[in-house]
């Protein structure tokens, strides 16, 4: 049998976003941004027009989503490191003795433990899914949906989530 797969990477599925990352347990990265880049692969079997996913709705929920997180500061409130507090219009976000206070409406809050690209990819996915469901649109016959998310140029992560059997 062969096995099928789209992938969607659109010069307008990017978004620019401010973000930092904690490691090591007591680190915290300097506030910066990226210009990053999303890409989305569905593996399936083909249906009834020889589809595995349409690439007309495949495409516009990847850029909303997209879009959703451009110009915006990514604040990961799964971060077990950070004490963040949304008192609108601002959150304030404190790691040992820094402060950062954010406008609420340059804020996107993810549920996520950090924001690294692997976080993004899987979120980005699960989106994808949740959007994909909130539109109708039947799963059946899809096998995987797998985001990629490049940070910087040559530096990705990827999340792969399997779509249970319809
Ligand atoms: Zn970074």
């Amino acid at each position: 049998m062969p096995t099928y797969r789209v992938h969607v990477s659109k010069d307008y599925t990017v978004f620019a976003a401010g973000h930092f990352v904690t490691y090591d347990g007591s680190q915290c990265e300097p506030l910066h941004g990226h210009n990053y880049r999303a890409a989305v692969s569905v593996e399936g079997d083909l249906d009834e027009n020889q589809y595995v996913f349409n690439f007309v709705p495949l495409k516009r929920i990847l850029r909303g989503i997209c879009d959703g997180l451009d110009h915006r500061m990514l604040l990961p409130t799964g971060n077990a490191l950070l004490d963040i507090t949304h008192a609108p219009p601002s959150y304030t976000v404190r790691f040992q003795d820094k402060t950062y206070v954010f406008p609420d409406t340059d804020v996107v809050q993810l549920p996520i433990a950090n924001t690294t690209s692997e976080n993004l990819a899987r979120w980005i996915g699960e989106a994808m899914v949740a959007e994909m469901r909130a539109r109708g649109i039947g799963l059946a016959g899809l096998r995987a949906l797998e985001v990629e998310v490049e940070e910087s140029f040559g530096q990705r992560a990827f999340c792969r989530l399997e779509l249970p059997a319809a």
